[in-house]
């Protein structure tokens, strides 16, 4: 599953980092996930409890901002909205348009760990 893959890179950075931090859970994760990543929403949800099983984020709400994906139209000099069955073509003017400026990002986007009280 391409997704499970994709949440295990950042499960291991925000795991390392919490442990760093000190920090023996996590309680809230947000990830950004663009239109043309590749990465299913739904598919993210359903492997967050395997990608996260056994680590300091086991029990930590997954949310997921989804990003539109946009190309910059030089014909139409502005930035044009696509969805993902965008085929090289500006939406707008329907010249021949590759340039994607935005829409495959998989970032972490945040980390919560709960509040803690110095020993
Ligand atoms: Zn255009």
């Amino acid at each position: 599953m391409h997704e499970l893959g994709l949440l295990q890179s950042v499960v291991r950075a925000v795991d390392a980092a919490a442990a760093k931090a000190g920090a023996g859970s996590v309680e809230r994760v947000g990830v950004r996930v663009g239109a043309l990543s590749g990465a299913v929403p739904q598919a993210l949800r359903g492997a967050w409890p395997i990608a996260t099983a056994g680590t300091r984020l086991a029990g930590a709400a997954l949310e997921i901002e989804e990003l539109g994906a946009a190309v910059w139209c030089d014909v139409c000099g502005s930035e044009q909205p696509v969805d993902q069955f965008y085929a090289l073509r500006c939406p707008a003017c329907a010249a021949p348009c590759g340039n994607l400026i935005r829409g495959r990002e998989f970032a972490l986007a945040f980390a919560e760990v709960p509040d803690q009280l110095p020993d």
